[in-house]
């Protein structure tokens, strides 16, 4: 049975124990962003992991945290009342829970006005570290604009999904563990597992695809890994542009997957040791919020940090984030 014909099913719920999470362990892991960040540019990885400069979240990127909040509160609501109603009730107080949690959010908005153009517009346009330009009312309205969205790519009221923003980790030919943030599982009866990942982002989703995917192949490693399933699909959901990737992966892919992600961590613990993060310069330098520090924009990285707590070294390092 696929899990096409199976939505309706409440399945699996809970973590296998090989999903526990080592809490033990004090090996080298990675997360799906940070093995990103070094595929993308390894100075980026640097400036992320190892440096931990702060960045100027973007509109988008709080929206997208914000759509991401409501899409897993949604399936708390029994199936016949995921309405689009029901959804858009929910952007206001996930929202003030998201400012309780951190009132800066507030500073990127200029009030409840708005400053004229169509939304969407407007936040395409906001790069990191530019000035606020939106009012909050404007932008919930785009939040409930992507979630309308979404309405017409899946029916909620027929799916029951395993988990949802779940963390999912293993560790690797003994040394390595991976682990990360998955936005949904959806498990059919005969164990067929769907994975999720909603993106919201403004960003021209041709510089992101590859990204999206080699997240979501990610993902599928730790789960055949932990589950010995290889997953059935892996489902982008692209909300901006209102539409749903679906991909297949196969087990011999997942095999060489894994020897990737693994030649992958021995780069970065080559890179650390040698203190040497190169500039990779491409068309996502126009998302990188430290072009001020980076050789190839005319900057200087700061000193490289001579003591590097355990918990920054890049080999230890993880930061576990929402792609978005
Ligand atoms: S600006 Fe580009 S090359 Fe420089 S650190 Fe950022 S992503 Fe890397």
């Amino acid at each position: 049975m696929s899990i096409e014909t199976t939505e309706a099913a409440q399945l699996q719920t809970g973590l296998s124990p090989a999903e526990i999470l080592q809490p033990d362990w004090t090996g080298p892991s990675l997360s799906p962003s940070r093995a990103g960040d070094f595929k993308t540019c390894p100075l980026l990885f640097r400036f992320r992991t190892i440096d931990r400069l702060p960045e100027q979240s973007t509109p988008d990127q709080v929206r997208g945290t914000l759509v991401h909040a409501v899409l897993e509160r949604l399936y708390d609501l029994p199936a016949a009342d995921r309405t689009p109603d029901a959804a858009f009730d929910l952007v206001r107080p996930s929202w003030e829970r998201l400012l309780e949690q951190d009132p800066d959010l507030a500073t990127l908005f200029k009030g409840e006005e708005t400053g004229g153009g169509t939304q969407a517009e407007v936040l395409i346009e906001v790069q990191p570290g530019e000035a606020p330009v939106l009012g909050v009312d404007d932008f919930l309205a785009s939040a409930r604009g992507l979630i309308e969205g979404y309405f017409t790519l899946e029916n909620p009221q027929r799916l029951e999904p395993a988990e949802r923003e779940q963390l999912i980790s293993t560790v690797v030919d003994d040394r390595l563990r991976l682990r990360g943030f998955v936005d949904r599982l959806d498990v059919s009866p005969d164990g067929q597992i769907r994975v999720v990942d909603y993106k919201t982002g403004g960003a021209p989703r041709e510089a992101f695809e590859a990204k999206a995917l080699f997240q979501l192949k990610f993902y599928a490693l730790v789960l055949w890994r932990t589950r010995g399933v290889v997953p059935r699909v892996l489902r982008l959901i692209y909300l901006k542009d209102v539409e749903v990737c679906d991909y297949s992966p196969d087990l011999e892919e997942l095999q060489r997957f894994e020897r990737t992600v693994l030649a992958l961590a021995k780069a970065i613990e080559a890179a650390t040791a040698a203190r040497d993060f190169r500039p990779q310069p491409s068309k996502l330098c126009g998302w990188c919020n430290h072009k001020a520090l980076c050789p190839a924009f005319g900057g200087t990285p700061p000193p490289y940090p001579e003591v590097v707590p355990a918990q920054r070294t890049a080999a230890t390092s993880i930061a576990v984030e929402a792609d978005q």
